[in-house]
This record gives C-alpha cells, sequence and structure tokens, in this order.
C-alpha cells in the first residue's frame, strides 16, 4: 500500500503542537507495518536550523501555478524513519515561524499552504509516486483536493487516487478572503455554497471535507460532536452529510520517546514498580519553579498546553484560589494568546509560593513536568484527541479532564472501590465541576493504597500507535477498494 501524506507539521522538524507528534509517529508506525509511506512538509527555517541532513532531489520542479511556470526545490531527509521530503521555496516558507509571530497569523498563509499543497501533489510525479492513497491533514493539506477536482481532474497521473482528510481541530478552518481563489489560481466557480465558501469567505478545510473520499478525525467521540452545531464550527451540516464517510480514530503515543524509563531529559528516571525517581522529579520539578521544598507532600499539577481559549485556562485562572485553598500547587508551561498570557503571570505574583508559570515552548521542560507533577490538569472546552493525557499517563500522572472528545474517549473516572479507572473527569466547562474532580483526586492522592492503584492503571494504559496505524490501514485499504 502506497501512502502519501501533506502536513504542515511533523517531529522532529516542526512542531507548534498535537499535529506535529502525528504528522511524525503515524508514517514512522504505517512504515513499520509494511505500508510505503512519503511525507510532504514545506521547509521552514526552522527545518534548516535544526540542521537535519537533507538530500536534494530536485532542483527545480516546474509546475503551472495561476497559468504561469512556477519552481521549487525538492529535498528529502536523511533522518531515518519513515521518508519525509520538503518543499523549499524560501520567499513562502523560510521565516521564524510556522505560521506566524506572536503578532499573530502571516498575511499570506492562504498562498503559502496552497503552494505547498499544489507543489507537493507535482512532487508526487516528480518523484513517479502515485500513492493508493492520498491522505491530507487539516487546512493547510486539504486545499490540495481543490486541485485534484480542478486544474488536474484530468490528468492520468492523479486519475483515481483515493483520498483520505483528516481533521485534527475543526475550530482551524483556513478561512480567507474571496479574491484568495485567483492568488492561489483556483477558478471563482469554486465560490459557492456547495464550494468552498464559507459565510462570505474562502475556507480551505471545506476542500477536504467536500472532496475527500473519506474523512476521518482524531477520536470517535469528536467525530460525533463535530456533527452538532456545538462543537461544528458551522460546519456541522455539511459533516452530517458525510456521516457514513466519517471515521473516528483515537491518536497514539511513541513510546519509545515518551517513557519515563528511558527518559533522558527528566532527572531521574523510574518505571511501574519502581517509583523512587518520580519523587525526585516531583523535587526538582518544585525547585525549578521556585516553589517550596515543603509542598513535596502536597499533591502538585502539571499543564502543558497552547494558550488558547479551546484549552479552558479561564477556567484554570477562576480556580486558582479554591485550588490553593485545597493544598495544591500548580505549574503551567504554555505559550500563545497574550491575554492568556497576562492572566497568568498576574495569577503567579498573586500566588507566587502556589504557582509556577513558564510562559515557552520548550519539550524537554514539558517532558519534566510530566514526570514531576502528581496530577495532569485538561480542561479544555473541546479537544478533539488531546495527547497530553496519554503522556501523562505513561508518566503515572494522573489527568484530570473534562469530558469531552478524546479526552473523554481515553480517560476512565477512577472507582476506588472496584479499583478501576486511569484519572478523574468533570462534564460541565464549570468552576465546581473542575474542583470536584480536583477534589475526587485529592481524596485518592491521600491514601498511598489508593494512590498507587491508579497509577499503576495509568502506567499500564496501552495507547501505542501500533493500534491506531491498524485502523488506519484498515480504513486506508477499504478506500482502495472502492
Ligand atoms: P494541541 O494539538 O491542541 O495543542 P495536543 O494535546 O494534541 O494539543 O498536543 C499538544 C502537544 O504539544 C503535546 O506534545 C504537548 O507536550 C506539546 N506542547 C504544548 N504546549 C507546549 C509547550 N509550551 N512546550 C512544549 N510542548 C508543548
Amino acid at each position: 500500500m502506497k501512502i502519501a501524506f501533506f502536513v504542515s507539521e511533523a517531529i522532529p522538524y516542526a512542531k507548534t503542537g498535537g499535529l506535529a507528534d502525528v504528522g511524525g509517529a503515524l508514517p514512522h508506525a504505517l512504515a513499520k507495518s509494511g505500508a510505503d509511506v512519503k511525507v510532504f512538509l514545506p521547509l521552514y527555517r526552522e527545518v534548516r536550523q535544526k540542521g537535519i541532513p537533507l538530500l536534494k532531489k530536485a532542483d527545480r520542479v516546474t509546475f503551472a501555478w495561476r497559468g504561469q511556470p512556477e519552481t521549487f526545490a525538492l529535498w528529502e531527509s536523511l533522518e531515518g524513519g519513515a521518508s519525509v521530503y520538503f518543499i523549499d521555496k524560501p520567499a513562502l516558507y523560510d521565516r521564524d515561524g510556522l505560521y506566524g509571530t506572536p503578532a499573530g497569523d502571516f498575511p499570506d498563509n492562504g498562498p503559502r499552504f496552497a503552494f505547498f499543497s499544489r507543489a507537493a501533489l507535482e512532487a508526487l510525479r516528480t518523484l513517479e509516486f502515485a500513492p493508493d492513497v492520498l491522505h491530507v491533514h487539516d487546512w493547510q493539506a486539504a486545499i490540495a483536493l481543490a486541485y485534484l477536482k480542478t486544474e488536474l481532474a484530468d490528468d492520468p497521473f492523479f486519475r483515481g487516487m483515493r483520498t483520505l482528510a483528516t481533521i485534527h481541530n475543526l475550530a482551524y478552518q483556513g478561512l480567507f478572503e474571496k479574491g484568495v481563489l485567483e492568488e492561489i489560481g483556483l477558478p471563482e466557480s469554486l465560490y459557492g455554497l456547495d464550494g468552498l465558501e464559507y459565510f462570505g469567505k474562502v475556507n480551505f478545510l471545506k476542500a477536504g471535507i467536500l472532496y475527500a473520499t473519506a474523512l476521518s478525525t482524531v477520536s470517535q467521540r469528536y467525530s460525533l460532536e463535530i456533527q452538532t452545531p456545538e462543537f461544528g464550527c458551522g460546519l456541522d451540516g455539511l459533516l452530517r452529510r458525510r456521516s457514513e464517510s466519517l471515521a473516528g480514530i483515537l491518536n497514539g503515543v511513541d513510546y519509545a520517546s515518551w517513557d519515563p524509563s528511558s527518559d533522558r531529559d527528566i532527572p531521574a528516571s523510574y518505571a511501574p514498580g519502581r517509583l523512587q525517581g518520580k519523587a525526585v522529579c516531583k523535587q526538582a520539578l518544585l525547585g525549578e519553579f521556585g516553589l517550596p521544598a515543603e509542598g513535596k507532600d502536597l499533591p502538585l499539577i502539571g499543564m502543558v498546553t497552547r494558550l488558547a481559549g479551546q484549552k479552558g485556562l479561564d477556567l484554570v485562572v477562576d480556580a486558582l484560589g479554591s485550588l490553593f485553598t485545597l493544598g495544591v500547587r500548580l505549574v503551567i508551561l504554555g505559550t500563545g494568546e497574550a491575554a492568556i498570557h497576562q492572566a497568568l503571570e498576574k495569577a503567579r505574583r498573586r500566588f507566587p509560593s502556589f504557582f509556577g508559570l513558564k510562559i515557552a515552548f520548550d519539550e524537554k521542560l514539558a517532558r519534566r513536568i510530566y514526570a514531576g507533577s502528581d496530577l495532569f490538569l485538561i480542561p479544555s472546552r473541546y479537544e478533539p484527541c488531546g495527547l497530553t493525557q496519554m503522556y501523562s499517563l505513561k508518566y503515572g500522572t494522573i489527568p484530570v479532564v473534562r469530558a469531552t472528545g478524546g479526552l473523554d474517549d481515553s480517560i476512565e473516572e477512577f472507582d476506588p472501590v472496584k479499583g478501576s479507572g486511569n484519572g478523574f473527569k468533570f462534564g460541565d466547562y464549570a468552576l465546581s465541576a473542575l474542583i470536584a474532580a480536583v477534589k475526587r483526586a485529592g481524596r485518592v492522592y491521600e491514601r498511598p493504597e489508593g494512590w498507587a492503584n491508579i497509577r499503576a492503571n495509568a502506567m499500564a494504559c496501552d495507547f501505542s500507535w501500533a493500534r491506531a496505524a491498524q485502523e488506519y490501514a484498515l480504513l486506508y485499504a477499504d478506500l482502495a477498494r472502492r
């Protein structure tokens, strides 16, 4: 089975969030199970700066872009793992940031990712790689399907190619002014209700939803949620129409990289039944955030998150006073919206010996937080899949989550009587519900036997990519037969 992945981020090359974990790990897992996978990414400055060895496959790939000859260079990664190729167009991708700067998104993101998508299609031809399934991820790559639908519709190289569009987060749709169609060489005729039009704008993700042979999203629960007005972001009607072709496949975790027994970025290693190292990690984390060492016996809550409305930080800010009265401590690592930074900074000044905050994107510190915390808080308004709860589980750090999307699918409320469950869940997006869940966690934390029980359950959870890759392989096979 030949699979092409068009994706805008992938570890270890470029990352802003969970999409990169998927873009890096899923192709690798598929390749291990025998698929022939090629991944296509823009050649961002970040990739060059990492010094990853690259091999130039083609100096000038030429194709018609807006009716004129355009070129890009094509590189292949020599990093090992899945085969990864880069679309090199410095004017578009050689910048600080993938999608923008702290001041906001790049104004030309429409043309940037349309060019990437169209060029990646051309790269398939250059590599003489006609995949059985072209798998596009999110709006940045979904727009590729608009080219297959229009200018490439009669091109024998692409004829009959099956496509899968995965929605990692429906709230990000790639919305641009109407004029973008001309800028990216797509016909005006696509601007219509049954085309890419969306409330007076052009919607790139809609190309995926309308034209893909099949659709998927990253958990069962989210696949149902996005068909409702509450979570459908204006596209629920369209998604209901494609309900039969919409699958929900929970993401996985790469345990070769995320495992406290082999993680070299945490102060001490540990494993189920050998947990002394975890206490060392906690003590070090308290010290790193300047929190008093006396807190070592109190539950320490960690958060690693984009600072975005989705992630429920308004609820956290409101909850701080009550949480600290309960005797817990909190550390947050995050980057994102300035207003959320400011609210958190203000709270940190108010509660300096209870609350540690680091505004940064820091993968190593993220690992130290997964390892050093007792509880991991994810109060999202919605969460398509969520990976941080899966990392926490492996690190023996118990998730306290809002029951939405993949959080609901992966976390089961702990039952102290039966000894079953791997975390604590709350349903309402409300302060009282969050506090009640933390209180339940606190009661279990106070009983060493109960705590050992839930921690063992958590660390035994298996969300490895092998399962998800198998589900994707079945879906690809089904598509290829259609
Ligand atoms: P999303 O994709 O919505 O951001 P996920 O839970 O799917 O949420 O994935 C988040 C990923 O990004 C995880 O790998 C998490 O560790 C990482 N991450 C988020 N914020 C930071 C940060 N500030 N520093 C380091 N890693 C981060």
